[in-house]
């Protein structure tokens, strides 16, 4: 008979929206023809692995008329939007995430042929802004295929996939400068919402060695008025298009076109597309990390709630409690880009039964075998008083899905992280840093990055069985890219590599220098030399 070959699919939610109806949906697909678990993803989607060709149709039909999409989570064009995932009301948030939504629209392809395979033609999309439908019609300055049904993709579509992320000054949650174009909202003194500032060529993936491919950082294009972010970012999209690299992927994301010609040349062949100059980038205060867990205000009267999923993955008792939850008080949620979910909408008066069944399912701290009673009393306490009571180290820590369900993955990363994260608390313990101390852990599969570790401050990425290389001195906001220090370590010696590097951070750390900060103010090859003579 035919084989039956098992896919992996992708949804598509602009700033990690999801209505409470997708999410049902989504929960439900994963138990009649997923593997029986959520798996949410470092760039706000959902991704239901497993599924059989066969199912196929029936799987993104079903998404589809629940007002979701998977259109364009997957191949050489615009992938997911990212924004803050916080349901805040504060006005630029609620900017910079339209923001996502209409580049989202802007950049969909517009060939009918996808609904037409998966909903028999059936339109069941809603309509988009007379905004982005003039922007991607707009060929004053021949960006436009004028015949094509795609005016921006053309027959050729992108060299590579392309990342846009849009977020507010100081809310790093998205890893702004990991992405192909990162867009910052600047408001007046008012808090009303002017402009943006706009980074290119971030990117992470990387080939093994290969020094020729990198991890970069986006850098400053340029501020654009309100009115012209559409136009700016298809001009951008337009340069990739018409000068990135097509004759070898592993060149031809947009980060290698800027790092070849410079920022210069690129602002210059941007702005022929633009039409106008790009004004010179507003100065930004720093950036932090918001991870938006726990118990928030929106801003409206209601409260949102963060909750952390290792490794994004929900599933047994856990994808049943918030299924309940968010069935029973309809509530919206947002994924966040560390593969971590919101819920929004929630009065006053959930917040007791919410944290109190969340504590039940495990959510906030695991169990010890106390009488039911009292075990649910004293969690509901925990929640109430500390909301994350798990270790520290694991709010920041991402890994990629890697082994079994990623094809190109080298070793484990999502399997592996568990237990790799508690030896870097033991390891801390033993050269004595305090239990609320932490470090930023990515691990992946393989050099390709999804889960952003050459910005973490320590990555592994996976480069053998059973072995990684060692990525020193990014930082907690996620602002500088990290650097190779080794390759090949054995998983077995981690600790080896490990105590050595905290016991000297722990006793030569300067007041409150994070583990990244210490690694690149000592250097690689003075920490090497304190790795090889340690016993
Ligand atoms: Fe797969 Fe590599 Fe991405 Fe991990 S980093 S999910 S192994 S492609």
């Amino acid at each position: 008979g035919q084989r039956n070959y098992s896919f992996m699919l992708r949804t598509k939610n602009p700033c990690g929206k999801v209505s409470n109806q997708l999410y049902l949906t989504m929960d439900d697909l994963a138990d009649q023809f997923g593997i029986g678990t959520l798996r949410l993803t470092t760039r706000q989607t959902f991704q239901l692995h497993g599924v059989l060709k066969k199912d196929m149709k029936t799987v993104m039909s079903t998404i589809i008329k629940n007002m979701g999409s998977t259109l364009g989570a997957c191949g050489d064009l615009n992938r997911n939007v990212l924004a803050p995932a916080a349901p805040l009301t504060r006005k630029d948030y609620v900017f910079a995430q339209q923001t996502a939504e209409d580049i989202a629209a802007l950049l969909t392809p517009q060939s009918g042929f996808y609904y037409d395979v998966w909903v028999d033609g059936e339109q069941v999309m809603s309509a988009e802004s007379a905004e982005v439908v003039k922007a991607r019609n707009d060929n004053s300055h021949g960006t436009n295929f004028p015949d094509s049904p795609e005016p921006i993709y053309g027959a050729q579509f992108l060299p590579r996939k392309f990342k846009v992320a849009v977020t507010v000054p100081t809310d790093n949650s998205v890893d702004i400068l990991t992405n192909d174009i990162g867009i910052v909202v600047v408001s007046d003194d008012q808090g009303e919402p002017q402009g943006f500032n706009i980074y290119v060529g971030g990117g992470m993936g990387r080939t093994h060695r290969l020094a020729t491919t990198f991890a970069r950082l986006g850098e400053p294009l340029g501020y654009v008025p309100k009115e012209d972010i559409l136009y700016a970012v298809k001009a951008i999209v337009v340069t990739q298009r018409e000068n990135g690299r097509r004759d070898d992927r592993k060149y031809s994301r947009m980060k290698y076109l800027i790092s070849s010609w410079g920022i210069e040349k690129f602002r210059s062949v941007a702005e022929q597309y633009y039409g106008k100059k790009f004004e010179p980038f507003r100065e930004l205060p720093k950036w932090e990390f918001n991870s938006y867990l726990g118990w928030h205000e929106q801003g409206d009267g209601n409260l949102f709630c963060g909750i952390h999923v290792d490794n994004g993955r929900v599933g047994g008792k856990k994808k049943k409690t918030l299924r309940e939850i968010i069935k029973n008080y309809n509530l919206n949620v947002r994924l966040t880009p560390n593969q971590n979910i919101i819920l929004c909408d929630i009065q006053n008066a959930w917040k007791h039964p919410i944290t109190a069944a969340l504590a039940e399912a495990g959510f906030l701290m695991e169990g010890s075998p106390l009488t039911f009673s009292i075990q649910v009393f004293i969690r509901v306490m925990i929640a109430f008083y500390q909301p994350s009571h798990v270790d520290p180290l694991n709010l920041t820590a991402m890994a990629c899905p890697a082994f079994p369900l990623c094809p190109l993955a080298i070793t484990e990363a999502e399997r592996g992280i568990p237990d790799i994260l508690k030896r870097v608390r033991a390891v801390f313990e033993k050269v004595g840093l305090e239990n609320n101390e932490s470090i930023v852990v990515r691990v992946t599969g393989c050099p390709n990055g999804c889960a952003r570790p050459y910005m973490a401050e320590l990555g592994l990425v996976g480069d053998g069985p059973n072995s990684y290389q060692i990525w020193l001195g990014g930082k907690p906001n996620q602002t500088s890219i990290a650097r190779s220090f080794m390759d090949k370590l054995k998983l077995q010696d981690l600790e080896k590599v490990l105590e050595p590097l905290f016991y000297h951070w722990k006793s030569g750390r300067q007041s409150e220098e994070s583990f990244g900060d210490f690694t690149n103010r000592m250097g690689f090859e003075k920490l090497k030399g304190l790795v090889d003579k340690w016993e």
